[in-house]
């Protein structure tokens, strides 16, 4: 088979893999975005699909602002599912309103807008909202929200455009070779892909690629257990809507001045605290409900710890949960699912170049959604000294 040549190749078309794929090809490389699955259907597609910089560290929210900026493009010129709704932080009892307010200054010195609600704001705003939860609420109004079951493939449409774009999909990668003056990365089917350089943006997949190296790192799988609410079509809670339990999980409320003394976060709730619960919600177009989510953890070799079976006394807490915080039209769950997703327990992303040419790029955590896209900007540009 004759081999077919590129600037870079990008492995794993999830959205790491994608948004390096984007920014290579802006700057003028002809890319290739090569995918094992007929389409991305790991952690990018199952997530909630919240674009939440103002939930991240400083870093973490620069790159997040960024992506922000990146999203708002593309979706002026080509329709990837973003809606600008803004995201809402509900405090349910003094320590968070005590936390909000104190974001919401960290935030104006950071010259990033939000703007704090009193609780008769968060109901006029969000109608549906139980009286008995809300205290008040911080609002991000430059925040987005994706559908992210569409808007990867959307992506792909739109990079198409670009005559130096080409998707392989259906091709898992399982050798990269560096030889004399390129990099090699040959599929299962034996056809070889050269470039200047190979990105390995493999997600939680990675017993295939560099077994050894992964093996060794501080990688940890993080298994997630989410579920679609049906109908809803009456209710309108729109955009990125975070509770207490995120208030006091989102990094971005360490920095406050009042969150080390902040009281047990599950406090008497054993059974959230097992399985790691926070409530979200994210309403899509068509009205239902993404509601979750728990939070599981195995070291990387032994990821496979982790059950397949999605809990259903987990799915019953989230509703239960759930019904303190709004009041739906339904409750009856329409789908549910398990997403699974890497992070370093000591970093906050992994990097590794191997051979000057090859960049492994994985275990961004329950960032990626948020910072990828503003992420892959700089790294394309440090990758290629650009
Ligand atoms: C349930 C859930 C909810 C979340 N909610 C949010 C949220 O609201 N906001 C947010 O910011 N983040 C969220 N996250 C985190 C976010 O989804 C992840 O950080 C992000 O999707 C990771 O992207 P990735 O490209 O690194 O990995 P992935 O999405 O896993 O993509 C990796 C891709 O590489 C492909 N691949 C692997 N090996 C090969 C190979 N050898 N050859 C070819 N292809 C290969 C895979 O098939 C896959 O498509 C959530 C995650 C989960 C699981």
């Amino acid at each position: 088979m004759q081999a077919k040549e590129f600037d870079l190749i990008v492995i794993g078309s999830g959205v790491l893999g994608t948004f390096h794929a984007y920014h290579a090809l802006n700057r003028g490389m002809k890319v290739a975005l090569i995918e094992k699955d007929s389409k991305p259907i790991s952690a990018s597609v199952r997530n909630f699909g919240q674009i939440v910089p103002s939930g991240m560290n400083p870093k973490w929210q620069r790159y997040g602002r960024k992506s922000l900026k990146f999203y708002k493009k593309i979706q002026t010129e080509f329709d990837i599912s973003i809606r600008q709704n803004g995201s809402i932080y509900l405090a349910s009892n003094e320590e968070e309103l005590n936390l909000i307010h104190e974001l919401h200054h960290i935030n104006q010195l950071n010259d990033y807008p939000s703007e704090l609600l009193s609780q008769e704001q968060c109901i006029s705003k969000y109608p549906s909202l139980q009286t008995t939860y809300v205290k008040g609420g911080l609002f991000f109004p430059e925040e987005v929200s994706v559908n992210p079951r569409e808007m990867l493939c959307k992506i792909h449409q739109f990079l198409k455009f670009n005559g130096n774009f080409s998707f392989f999909p259906n091709t898992a990668i399982h050798e990269i070779n560096t030889l004399s003056d390129q990099t090699e990365a040959v599929d299962t089917a034996g056809n070889s892909f050269l470039a200047d350089k190979v990105i390995v943006c493999s997600g939680e997949e990675f017993s295939l690629l560099f077994p050894e190296l992964f093996k060794k790192s501080d990688l940890e799988v993080v298994k997630l257990q989410m579920l679609r609410l049906k109908g809803n079509k009456s209710i309108k809670i729109p955009g990125n809507i975070l509770t207490g339990l995120s208030i006091r999980r989102y990094e971005s409320f360490q920095d406050c001045p009042s969150y080390s003394s902040l009281s047990d976060q599950y406090n008497h709730d054993y059974f959230a605290r097992k399985w790691g619960v926070h409530i979200l919600f994210k309403q899509e177009t068509d009205g239902s409900i993404i509601l979750g989510d728990s939070h599981e953890y195995a070291d990387a070799p032994h990821k496979n710890a982790l059950s397949f079976d999605n809990r259903s006394d987990i799915n019953q807490y989230f509703i239960a949960e759930g019904k303190k915080i709004f009041e739906l039209e339904s409750w009856e769950i329409d789908t549910q699912w398990a997403g699974y997703y890497t992070q370093c327990k000591t970093k906050d992303i992994l990097q590794k170049t191997i051979d000057k040419n090859i960049h492994i790029v994985t275990g961004i955590g329950g960032k990626g959604m948020t910072a990828s896209a503003g992420f892959a900007y700089e790294n394309i540009k440090k990758i290629f000294a650009i």
